[in-house]
């Protein structure tokens, strides 16, 4: 369980501390969906990249299953992130001279897999992306709704216990977004926790729970009630 009570964030703006985020306290279970809304600025990033381990600076407390996040080292705060976290983004962030599989298996790559292993969870998850057969296709000659597809398979093919998804339908048609979030929803049915950061209010409608943020404050957190098609 993600767990934060009272999270502080500021930015050093010279001599200034810049406050961002204000008295977070969010928890989210395993397998939930949640969407992030809110306008630009109103520090949806940085709250997600404190979630998701890329960001250590912060006030308050975070116990991720038991482990007290802010007391880790660097060492083991990376660490924690690489096994927990599969990060989605709005520009997808493949690597363009590597095929798709080889993009796929990166993360299994540095976690040190067996080659054969490495081979069988890539073809797995690109199956389960709706990617069957694409793995010595390259980035470039993909549409952008596939691209994101390869990224999801990349997020999750170390079966982490989390996604953290920021805008990931930030560069999408409206048509390719849904299949995106269709997507997500499949991978949320099957007991992966989404936590996705949005500014569209049709795909944060497809999550669970909507957590609205303003200014750095927590405006509100509800179940979603209306399941859109
Ligand atoms: P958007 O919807 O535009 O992506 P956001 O809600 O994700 O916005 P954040 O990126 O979290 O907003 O930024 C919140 C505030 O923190 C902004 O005012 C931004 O300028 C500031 N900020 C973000 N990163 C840094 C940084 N590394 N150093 C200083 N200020 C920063
Ligand atoms: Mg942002």
């Amino acid at each position: 369980m993600i767990d934060l009570s009272e999270v502080n964030k500021s930015y050093k703006q010279g001599k200034e501390d810049y406050q961002v985020l204000y008295d977070i306290n969010l928890k989210i279970n395993e397998g939930e969906f949640v969407a992030i809304m809110g306008p630009s600025g109103s520090g949806k990033s940085t709250l997600i990249d404190i979630i998701g381990f890329l960001d250590q600076k912060f006030k308050g407390e975070y116990v991720f299953d038991d482990v007290k996040v802010n007391k880790l080292s660097r060492k083991e705060h990376a660490k924690l992130r690489n096994k927990s976290v599969g990060f989605i983004f709005q520009n997808f962030k493949l690597i363009n001279n590597q095929n798709v599989g080889e993009n796929i298996a990166l993360p299994l790559l540095y976690a040190g897999s067996k080659r054969k292993e490495i081979l069988k969870r890539v073809n797995e998850v690109l199956d389960q992306v709706g990617l069957k057969g694409s793995y010595h296709k390259m980035p470039k000659n993909l549409s952008g709704g596939q691209q994101q597809r390869v990224a999801i398979a990349r997020a999750i093919v170390g079966k982490p216990n989390f996604l953290v998804a920021d805008e990931p339908t930030g560069a999408l048609d409206s048509a390719t977004s849904k299949e995106i979030i269709e997507l997500f929803k499949a991978l949320n049915e099957n007991g992966t926790t989404i936590i996705m950061v949005t500014h569209d209010e049709k795909v944060a409608n497809q999550a669970h729970r909507l957590v609205n943020i303003l200014d750095g404050r927590i405006q509100s957190d509800e179940e979603v009630q209306i399941a859109n098609t």
